[in-house]
């Protein structure tokens, strides 16, 4: 079992405080969903884990199984499990899919042995083959320029596709359900769902309850300005989805 610990996490972005000491545990196995008005943190908590330098960490702190996080580069972050899958992906024209994965899965063996040579082609065509099928992608998906000229659903299923080769202990999906029609939404909830197991945590971002009918959450937390104000199982996001959240808002600040 491998465990992702927040604790009390500040985050300033352009000196101004953001994030006001967010606290939360995730461990391997598990679904949590954070959900929130728009401006509350949401994407400040995602990159601040991912080591965007825009965030800044000014209190707490964020270990992946008691290793410090905060002092690592994304890249190192990465390599230790931790994925971040955008909310809005960048396209890289000239660079396949299937060259930037294997790219991905080198930079992330040298992490862990920097004598390592690389993953040879035929055991990277095997694994993206697998997990292509597993996503129910077409394979000629992989030999498209990045993002370029991607649908909206495409490039939500590249960020999948991406999780699912690099198999990180931790993913971080931001707001990954923006924008999707149904059978979008329907394809990388599976893709998720397909990726989900005891080895692997999920911190599902989102703004609508809508993506939960389909990845299902152990715990639902509330973020308000820059804070987690409510923590439940998936109930409570029922409960948000036909309330609101000013009945919070108006407990927190009470
Ligand atoms: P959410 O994802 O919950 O909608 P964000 O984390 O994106 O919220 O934003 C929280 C607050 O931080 C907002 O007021 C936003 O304007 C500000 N903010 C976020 N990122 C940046 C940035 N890169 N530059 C300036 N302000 C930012
Ligand atoms: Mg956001």
């Amino acid at each position: 079992m491998s465990e992702l610990v927040i604790k009390n996490l500040h985050v300033n972005v352009e000196d101004t405080e953001i994030l006001t000491g967010v606290d939360l545990t995730i461990k391997t196995g598990e679904v949590h969903a954070v959900m929130g008005p728009n401006g509350t943190g949401k994407s400040t908590l995602a990159y601040a884990l991912m080591g965007h330098p825009k965030y800044s960490v000014t209190k707490g702190e964020a270990t992946l199984n008691g290793q410090d996080l905060l002092d690592l580069d994304p890249s190192e972050r990465s390599s230790l499990g931790l994925f971040l899958a955008f909310q809005y992906p960048v396209a890289v024209p000239g660079v396949s899919v299937a060259n930037f994965l294997r790219t991905a899965i080198n930079a992330h063996r040298k992490y862990q042995d920097p004598e390592d040579k690389g993953i040879s082609i035929p055991d990277f065509r095997k694994k993206l083959k697998e997990k292509m099928a597993l996503l129910k992608m077409d394979e000629s998906f992989a030999s498209r320029y990045l993002n370029d000229g991607f649908s909206g659903g495409e490039k939500k299923r590249v960020e999948i596709l991406q999780m699912a080769t690099l198999e990180p202990k931790f993913s971080i999906l931001d707001e990954t359900d923006s924008g999707l029609d149904i059978d979008a939404l329907k394809i990388v909830s599976d893709g998720v769902n397909a990726i989900s197991s005891e080895t692997h945590g999920v911190l599902l971002i989102t703004h609508y309850q809508r993506i939960l009918n389909y990845i299902k959450p152990d715990f639902v937390h509330v973020m308000l300005d820059g804070k987690i104000v409510q923590s439940g199982g998936p109930e409570l996001a029922l409960k948000l989805e036909e309330e609101g959240y000013e009945w919070l808002r108006e407990k927190h600040t009470a």
